[in-house]
């Protein structure tokens, strides 16, 4: 952190920071230049003593200089995190993967149709809904911890790790038991409590990025669950709310970009939610590779026109064939193919 001092403070004002600094236990370094003095503040500096220097009189402002994440940042783990799941499958470390299957787990019947699609169209990860975070509390809410356990079943006889949300501290157990990945809904980026409880279980968890998240806030969210000693986290930007209405969210690629600038994290694009229409799934997975995404999750449903929610951005299982083929293609042509898959077994 640095405090920069206006033009025109005097010896005592420069003298009353570097005393309260010392007061918090950090070193204060003076440098003057041509026009300015500022004081570096070394040390552990909590994000209040920001706020607290800045009102000292003859402060001009005050600067941070070091990220306030520091598990998720690059600067302390300049390599790629990659994230070993079962059945060989690695998340992260420039070789994508697809994290494919229903929004909603709704009968066996069709989790193991839409399952089967995407193990033989290359899927890694197979994805599906028990708890469903639903704006309303009159629409389909999820089959609940039954459908955990035919997510489990379907998973371990394609020979693909499942992926779920774990979407309240109730379920936490339960989730955990018969998931290979947590996911935290956008809705519950910010819900510390349950952020905490996820990482406690060491299993990886994806955290979607909020509504209205922004992407500092994101990578503090992410800290809650790297900082319970759980190094497995995942990044997913999902869309965010912006002023238009045409498509459901505005999938930000500046932020997938930029996050894998900052962090050494892999980062998923989920352009299903991205963009609320099936037709803009295939264009914006392909941006997704484009921009350096680790993988793309994908809704799939047998018969998107009967699904119990989110049908309008669900592809078929042809659809996402086709959309597997095309994104394998295009990361090929970019220098960073797709993880292997062994030979779909069913
Ligand atoms: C989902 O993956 O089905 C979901 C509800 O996602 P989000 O939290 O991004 O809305
Ligand atoms: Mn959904």
């Amino acid at each position: 952190m640095i405090v920069i001092m206006k033009m025109d403070h005097t010896q005592e004002q420069s003298d009353a920071v570097i005393a309260r600094v010392q007061e918090l236990g950090l070193k204060p370094q003076t440098i003057h230049g041509e026009s300015r003095s500022v004081i570096a503040v070394l040390g552990q500096v909590l994000p209040e003593y920001r706020d607290e220097l800045a009102t000292i009189d003859g402060v001009d402002e005050v600067l941070r200089v070091s990220k306030p994440y520091k598990l998720s940042s690059r600067e302390v783990h300049p390599d790629d995190s990659v994230i070993e799941l079962s059945n060989g499958v690695r998340v992260g470390g420039g070789r994508p993967v697809f994290m494919a299957g229903p929004c909603s787990i709704e009968s066996e019947e069709q989790l193991w149709a839409a399952a089967k699609g995407v193990r033989a169209a290359g899927a890694h990860l197979l994805r599906g809904g028990a708890f469903k975070p639903r704006s309303s509390p009159y629409s389909f809410q999820g089959l609940g911890v039954p459908a955990l356990k035919m997510l489990s079943a379907a998973g371990a006889e394609m020979g693909m790790p499942v992926i779920t949300e774990l979407l309240s501290v109730r379920d936490v157990d339960a989730v955990a038991q018969y998931s290979d990945v947590l996911q935290i809904g956008a809705r519950n980026m910010q819900n510390f409590v349950l952020l905490e409880e996820a990482g406690k279980t060491g299993k990886t968890v994806m955290l979607k990025r909020g509504l209205a998240g922004t992407i500092e806030e994101w990578l503090l969210a992410a800290e809650y669950i790297l900082s319970q000693d759980n190094p497995n986290v995942i990044l997913c930007e999902r869309g965010i709310r912006t002023f238009e209405t045409a498509t459901r969210n505005t999938l930000d690629l500046n932020a997938i970009a930029l996050v894998k600038r900052l962090s050494h994290l892999p980062v998923i694009s989920d352009p299903s939610h991205g963009t609320g229409k099936w037709y803009l799934v295939r264009p914006m997975s392909m941006a997704s590779i484009a921009v350096g995404a680790d993988g793309l999750m994908i809704e799939v449903h047998p018969n998107p026109d009967h699904a119990l929610s989110d049908g309008a951005q669900s592809l078929t299982p042809a659809n996402f064939a086709e959309l597997a083929d095309e994104a394998r293609a295009l990361a090929v042509a970019v220098g960073r193919p797709f993880a292997e898959t062994s030979p779909a077994l069913v």
